[in-house]
């Protein structure tokens, strides 16, 4: 690019008007949810009795019969033509980042040259998607199996883009899960079953305990002429060069700042689209970094508010491009300045209404709030390799233990009421269980325990696993992040926590024991056992780093190695119990992170190659040669004092052949570690030798490119810097 198209697209970006957006003539509760089949409009489309059987099988997670699905697909196909849509689609959610659908139009032959439309219950239920090209990790080779999608019951249609979605889970023929969605179905099921029993020592009426997120999606705006005029952005998502803006956001002047009239009108229409599909997007503001931004939701039902945010990425896309910006959702666009996160706020909460992790009114309430906060603790404290895998990705490792975002070690911030709370619990005797019967006031603090809701000043921004005031905040997950990953295996290690103690109170009590008096013992053992990943302190520090090695937690930063958790005895045991996944399963989706984290930083390593010896190199050596005329003629000109003259021009001279000549090494050895580990067979060996060998070498480019960018004349720098990228006006 010449540098004065260059001017041209900077000027262009600083001069682009807020696009006008469109808003509808109704209310917001009016055009809620209309593109949704939810329960009015199944009212609305279904026959009583079919209305009334599929709300029985949503509510009771049973199976429905193939004459029940023809009714249902009957009435979908006809609420979705009537609102515009021509196409359907299943839904799912494979392996990769973000969904997959493959669209049909309604149409059949109608034997008479014409055509019908069609929808039957065949169609809605399952379908065989051709995509033998999905990540699989060896389940599904392409000349044995098959892969089918199934119909979710339990997340409601929708259309987008005049196409009906049905989501789905998708399994390989012999019941394997190739996707996110069926084992998160799965994860879910087990935290109910394990939960509800526990919450029935205090409620004898549960029947279901339900897992609630509400996530925080961060992300940051570029233009998009100035996104065009990045490859490494167009490529893969982040910038691979740039020398920091002498502006960044030292002045914290962006968080909660205003929002520029521009992104404010993507966010309206962004939260219009998402309203329209039921998507209940509540906050939105300014994040620390410039151009950063984050909205967030009223939490939902976790499966329900994992499609939401799947469904929310993909609607970022398609409205940023209508006014002119594209979305980076990556965890690290920019260097120098913060990431993007994905906060998921975490509960569980009974059908009868009592939210589990929040304190309550009488000690009963708060022995039942303790009871769950400490098997969470326990659970977390046990698994916490296998969490940090759960979150990590190519591109999270670069955010995570920055100090911007949680270190990658897992630990839990409490607060300082609730540790005061959980040692007195460990200091007190059996006579304090006995007050608690008698629901004396000052039993074990538990009456004090709402205090907590207030105490939510000193909320730790370090930590990766927080607790605030009603719920668990997992800060670890990436933007870009399926959360289905992360709560996967929190559901499921919760839930297999939850059984066990479940176990050993059943054990207590057929021992003759009092229930609370079983209860505070087994939650005494869980404190006691669990209480080094308790870390209230800053996470960024080294001392952390030193001392969370002392008490045993997971202290891996490499992510290839991080994602061996999976395979670790205590997890592949974990989700054997709670029915999440089989060895094979693992087995198989290990290799596909390997893989996937391979080709992520191959593509990097190619993109960065060829900027830095097609872009960057030859701009600094006609840059130099320019210098290079201008010292002979300057020696020319002043003869013998010449060089002296032009002395400042020499030492940049040298400057720039000393950052090509590291350039051009770097790449070669780049180049060649690629090919070293190309030749590796084992997907887990090969995504080592990339993040040791290949990773390592484009840190070094990246350097002396970024040196080079205030060496070289600005005219001539090829590529839009950052703080042409980073400013919306
Ligand atoms: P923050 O101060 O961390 O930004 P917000 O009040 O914006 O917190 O809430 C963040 C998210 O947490 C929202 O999606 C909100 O709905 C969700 N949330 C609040 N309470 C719960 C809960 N009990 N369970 C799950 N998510 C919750
Ligand atoms: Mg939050």
């Amino acid at each position: 690019m010449s540098t004065s198209l260059r001017f041209k697209m900077v000027a262009e970006a600083f001069n682009r008007k807020a696009a006008p957006v469109d808003i509808p003539e109704k209310r917001p509760d009016e055009y809620y949810g209309e593109l949704v089949f939810n329960r009015q409009k199944m009212f609305e489309y279904l026959p009583l009795k079919v209305y009334n059987a599929l709300i029985n099988a949503i509510e009771n997670k049973k199976p429905i019969g193939r004459e029940l699905a023809d009714s249902v697909a009957d009435g979908m196909r006809r609420w979705a033509i009537d609102n515009g849509a021509r196409h359907y689609t299943h839904w799912f959610h494979p392996l990769t980042d973000g969904t997959a659908e493959k669209h049909e139009a309604f149409v059949e032959h109608n034997g008479k040259g014409g055509v019908v439309e069609e929808f039957s219950g065949k169609l809605l239920m399952q379908q065989e998607p051709d995509a033998s090209s999905f990540p699989n990790g060896g389940i599904r080779n392409t000349f044995e199996a098959r892969g089918y999608s199934v119909w979710d019951i339990s997340s409601p249609a929708f259309i987008m883009e005049q196409t009906l979605c049905i989501p789905t889970i998708f399994i390989s023929y012999t019941g394997e899960s190739l996707d996110y969605k069926a084992p998160l179905l799965r994860a879910l099921n087990s935290v109910d079953k394990a939960a509800a029993a526990v919450a029935r020592y205090f409620d004898p009426e549960v029947k279901h305990v339900v897992s609630y997120l509400g996530w925080e999606q961060e992300y940051f705006l570029v233009d998009e002429s100035l996104y065009s005029a990045r490859p490494d952005l167009v490529m893969t998502g982040r910038t691979l060069m740039g020398h920091e803006s002498p502006k960044n956001q030292q002045l914290e002047d962006h968080y909660f700042g205003s929002i520029p009239s521009r992104v404010q009108a993507f966010m309206l229409e962004l939260e219009i689209r998402c309203h329209r599909l039921g998507i209940p997007v509540k906050t939105r503001h300014n994040e620390v970094a410039p151009n950063q931004f984050e909205l967030a939701p009223i939490y939902e039902e976790t499966n329900l508010a994992n499609d939401h945010n799947l469904l929310l990425m993909s609607l970022m896309t398609e409205v940023a491009r209508k006014h002119n910006f594209r979305v980076l959702l990556h965890e690290k666009p920019f260097a120098g300045v913060n990431g993007s996160g994905k906060h998921n706020n975490w509960s569980l909460g009974t059908d009868r209404g009592t939210q589990l992790f929040a304190p309550g009114k009488t000690p009963k309430d708060n022995l039942q709030f303790i009871t769950f906060v400490v098997n969470v603790m326990a659970a977390v404290h046990r698994h916490n390799a296998l969490l940090k895998a759960s979150i990590m990705s190519a591109t999270n490792a670069h955010r995570l233990g920055a100090n911007e975002a949680p270190p990658a070690i897992i630990s839990i911030f409490t607060g300082s009421q609730l540790a005061k709370t959980l040692e007195d619990i460990c200091a007190s005797d059996d006579s304090d269980c006995l007050s608690l019967q008698s629901k004396s006031e000052y039993s074990l603090g538990l009456s004090q325990i709402p205090e907590i809701l207030i105490d939510n000043t000193d909320r730790n921004r370090t930590s990766p696993f927080a607790f605030t005031g009603n719920r668990f905040e997992f800060r670890a997950v990436g933007s870009t992040a399926n959360c289905a990953s992360a709560m996967i295996a929190l559901n499921a290690a919760v839930a297999d926590q939850l059984a066990d103690f479940h176990i050993k109170i059943e054990q207590r009590l057929s021992a003759g024991e009092e229930l609370n008096k079983a209860l505070l013992a087994e939650i005494r053992v869980l404190i006691e056992q669990s209480k080094d990943i308790h870390f209230d302190g800053n996470g960024y520090s080294d001392e952390w780093k030193a001392e969370a090695a002392r008490r045993g937690l997971d202290c891996e930063t490499c992510a290839p190695k991080i994602f061996d958790a999976y395979l670790a005895p205590e997890s592949v045991e974990m989700f054997r119990r709670t029915g999440v996944f089989t060895r094979v399963e693992l087995e198989a989706r290990n290799e596909v992170k390997w893989e996937m984290y391979t080709k992520k930083i191959q593509i990097e390593a190619r993109v960065l190659g060829d900027l830095a010896l097609n872009h960057i190199i030859p701009v600094a050596t006609r840059y130099q040669s320019m210098l290079i005329d201008n010292a002979v003629k300057l020696k020319e000109l002043f003869g013998e004092r010449g060089l002296d003259v032009a002395a400042s021009n020499l030492e940049a001279i040298e400057k720039i052949s000393k950052h090509i000549g590291i350039i051009r090494t770097a790449v070669r050895t780049m180049v060649d570690a690629r090919k070293q580990a190309n030749a590796i067979d084992d997907e887990r060996t090969k995504a080592v030798a990339y993040h040791d060998n290949v990773a390592s070498q484009m840190e070094i480019i990246r350097y002396s490119i970024d040196k080079l960018e205030l060496l070289v004349d600005n005219e001539m720098w090829p590529l839009p810097k950052y703080r042409e990228l980073l400013f919306i006006r």
